[in-house]
């Protein structure tokens, strides 16, 4: 047993049982004031610990803290970095030192599966077999279906009763930053740099952290800690957009339709068949994008298609959004200016274009990581992250892995070992990050 694994272990047990399930469109920030909860918790917690600034935003429900720097060398500039948004990446130069950390959880848990009443437990020395989640309600996590839990033979799995998820997404997250900060707060001969932790709502509905006030956060990078699988980061995400096509039909009595008729439904139908077959989340993997049907009501006097588009590569995705404009002017030419009418809203950007700018965050997390003797591992994320949006707002900020599996389920569990190794990671990174030998 590690020297952190009764704190990570306590920690995202206490964590979970406090619902703060983020629900889509409901119009207010937070998206549910349950989070509140949690966040009031955090806020607690950091002050207890001992570390500086802290600070809930209750309208943003956004928690704030710092550990200072503790070296009494000079550190890089963060002065200069503006309140709020900007869009210039920070572009710190790797050679200052110490280089400020920073680190970005998200409190939610996703809208998918209930959060209320989660009832955390530990299964000790796991043996590669069955786990019976809910004896009452026959609820059993089948060793055959999730091939995952094979690596974790032998470790402590904190999962749920079956009925619920566990939130380890981004509990787990929460759990080893908050950890590795009271460390440091007890150990103050540890010599390090500036330490930015923030905590934010919504990341499962899209919030995208658009609320973490950057002049407050007081660090020019951060790590999201996110993700499964414990030694994998991500340094590129999907460039992303949702389009909307609205098609107007002339309906007609269909006995004397002939020649005046235009059903919006055929139309619907005909802008669907110009979509690449094969280019479909079903039919792609690693950095093939696609176009994704979402919806489709349509009747003969109106139509309204929904779909999103994804692409690692940000030409291709541009390639993507104006075929889409392609086909919408293809049916205006047949059926009359007008018929079809494209919206795209820009949802969020690739990180790899930033992170690209500050190769040494990827270097030292990438030392870290092996440091603690696990292999680092990457591919490109089939989707966004809360730093794809913080990197394009001029805070780099990459991904490192939470450590929890099958987020999202019931099914979701957390190795304690996972944690454990994280509270390490984030302590050797921090150790890099001081530019102490
Ligand atoms: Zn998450």
């Amino acid at each position: 047993m590690g020297q952190f694994y009764e704190q990570v272990k306590e920690r995202l047990i206490r964590y979970a049982k406090i619902n703060t399930r983020s629900e889509n469109g409901t119009g207010r920030t937070p998206s549910t004031a349950c989070q509140l909860d949690l966040a009031r918790v955090l806020r607690d917690e950091l002050t207890a610990i001992g570390v500086s600034d802290v600070w809930l935003d209750e309208e943003k429900c956004v928690v704030y803290g710092k550990i200072p720097d503790n070296t009494g060398m000079p550190a890089a500039a963060t002065d200069s970095l503006p309140a709020g948004a900007c869009n210039e990446p920070a572009g710190l130069s790797p050679q200052h030192s110490p280089r400020p950390l920073g680190f970005v959880t998200h409190m939610d848990t996703a809208p998918d599966a209930s959060g209320e009443n989660v009832k955390p437990w530990v299964l000790e020395n796991y043996d590669g077999g069955d786990i019976v989640l809910n004896q009452e309600q026959g609820i059993i996590m089948r060793a055959a279906d999730y091939a995952n839990l094979q690596q974790y033979i032998g470790q402590d799995l904190v999962l749920t009763d079956g009925t619920t998820l566990l939130g380890g997404d981004d509990k787990a997250g929460i759990a080893a930053v908050m950890t590795m900060a009271e460390h440091l707060c007890s150990h103050p001969e540890i010599k390090h740099g500036l330490i930015a932790l923030a905590f934010t709502p919504d990341e499962e509905v899209g919030g995208l952290a658009k609320d973490l006030d950057l002049g407050r956060f007081g660090s020019p990078t951060a790590y999201t800690l996110d993700g499964d699988h414990l030694g994998w980061y991500q340094d590129e995400t999907f460039n992303a957009s949702a389009a909307e096509v609205t098609i107007r039909g002339i309906s007609v009595h269909t006995g004397t339709a002939k020649g005046i008729m235009k059903n919006a439904v055929d139309i619907a139908g005909e802008f669907m068949a110009a979509l690449p077959a094969y280019e479909k989340p079903q039919y792609t993997e690693g950095r093939e994008g696609f176009f994704h049907m979402v919806s489709c009501e349509a009747q003969c006097e109106r139509a309204v298609l929904k779909l999103i588009i994804r692409d690692h590569d940000a030409v291709q995705f541009a390639i993507r959004e104006a075929y889409l404009q392609k086909v919408v002017d293809g049916i205006n030419r047949r059926y009359g200016e007008g018929t079809a009418v494209l919206v795209i809203t820009a949802q969020y950007r690739s990180m790899k274009e930033v992170i690209d700018t500050v190769p040494y965050m990827i270097d030292d997390l990438k030392a870290a990581i092996s440091a603690c003797g696990i292999e680092p591992k990457t591919e490109p994320f089939r989707g966004g992250t809360d730093g794809s949006a913080l990197s394009h707002r001029g805070l780099p900020a990459p991904n490192l892995s939470a450590g929890y599996e099958n987020a999202h389920g019931r099914f979701e569990y957390v190795p304690v070992q996972s944690m454990e190794k994280n509270v390490e990671i984030l302590l050797e990174l921090v150790r890099i990050c001081a530019g102490i030998q």
